[in-house]
């Protein structure tokens, strides 16, 4: 992994002793360029205007000061983002650690814009060849991603992992998908498809068939394949254990119209938001009153288990010491 400086091990670790929220994450854009059957984000959000430069900058600039040491971008689609080397450069510069989701479409576009500044990539993944397509219901897109894993892994030390969402349409693409990144080197981090009423709720798996599945994916996993989740999270995703969410106590949401929240407000209930960036910056986010009643009321939500919910569930201290370590000795981010 490159460009990793040790004060952000150091910065980190503090912000979790002084119990500081430290991952900004960030969608920039409501707009998606893929049309997912399990995800109604694209239905919903028509383009809006996304987050200004000046706004991104300034909000790197004083999150750095706050305690937050992550830069995570998720979307709609980051890499529609037109200056979004200019911000990576920018939060690399103040030493965050920067990552971002994307569904891949743009990888090979963005790749001179983005190589030397971003350090994860989570390439999303839910099928092979024209599954893929099919469950995006985007032509093209599998060759696109395959485009840009080629740029990628050619010219770049940018830690790439594929992130899969798992549901009824594609249980049968488990197998594939890990064949796919064996064949790359890649390692996968599967998830089951959060439900989003109205719109996929015949496509998201019963208790039952949840046990299955990701009791085949630990299955998998235990016999050698590049599964990524740890264990104790396939134990959660499967539905053997009752969890807590810490996202409230780890992380920071600003959406492209610079709000603040504990999480993403169409997946969490009952939050407190933490302002407007432009009128209050992070000046509320450890607002004890709002903080406080963020994580009592979050840790009891488990209305999604995306893999780094499921890896920080519970104890924060063992498992964010255990994310380190694997993150320090290259296994894991
Ligand atoms: S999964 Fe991503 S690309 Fe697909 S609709 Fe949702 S936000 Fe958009
Ligand atoms: S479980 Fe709830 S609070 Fe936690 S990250 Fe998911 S939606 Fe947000």
């Amino acid at each position: 992994m490159k460009n990793i400086r040790m004060s952000y091990f150091a910065r980190t670790a503090l912000a979790i002793l002084k119990k500081k929220q430290f991952i900004l994450y960030h969608k920039p854009t409501t707009s998606c360029n893929c049309r997912c059957k399990f995800c109604d984000f694209w239905k919903n959000n028509p383009a809006s205007p996304q987050t200004s430069t000046e706004n991104v900058v300034k909000m790197l600039e004083e999150g750095q000061k706050e305690y937050l040491t992550t830069y995570s971008l998720w979307g709609g689609e980051p890499l529609i983002v037109k200056d979004l080397g200019v911000w990576l450069s920018h939060a690399k510069k103040l030493g965050y650690k920067t990552s971002l989701c994307t569904s891949g479409y743009l990888l090979e576009d963005r790749f001179h814009d983005i190589n030397n500044f971003i350090d994860i990539i989570l390439l999303s993944l839910e099928g092979v060849y024209e599954e893929q397509d099919k469950i995006r219901n985007t032509p093209g897109l599998f060759e696109r991603i395959v485009r840009g894993l080629n740029v990628f892994q050619a010219d770049s030390r940018v830690k790439i992992k594929i992130w899969s969402h798992i549901n009824r349409l594609n249980r049968k693409s488990v197998l594939p998908i890990l064949r796919f990144a064996k064949s790359r080197n890649l390692t996968v981090e599967f998830f089951p498809s959060n439900t989003f009423s109205d719109y996929n709720e015949d496509i998201i798996f019963a208790m039952k068939e949840r046990y299955d599945i990701f009791s085949e994916i630990m299955l998998l996993k235990k016999t050698g394949w590049p599964v990524n989740n740890s264990i104790e999270a396939l134990k959660l995703m499967r539905g053997d254990k009752n969890y807590r969410c810490n996202m409230a106590r780890n992380g920071v949401h600003v959406d492209s119209q610079g709000v603040l929240t504990p999480c993403e407000a169409r997946f969490a209930e009952k939050m407190l938001g933490y302002g407007d960036f432009q009128s209050d910056g992070f000046s509320k986010i450890h607002d004890p009153r709002i903080y406080n009643e963020n994580v009592r009321n979050l840790e009891k939500c488990r209305n999604c288990l995306f893999p780094c919910i499921a890896e920080s569930a519970n104890n924060i201290y063992v498992r964010a010491w255990l994310r380190f370590a694997d993150f320090a000795a290259g296994r894991d981010s």
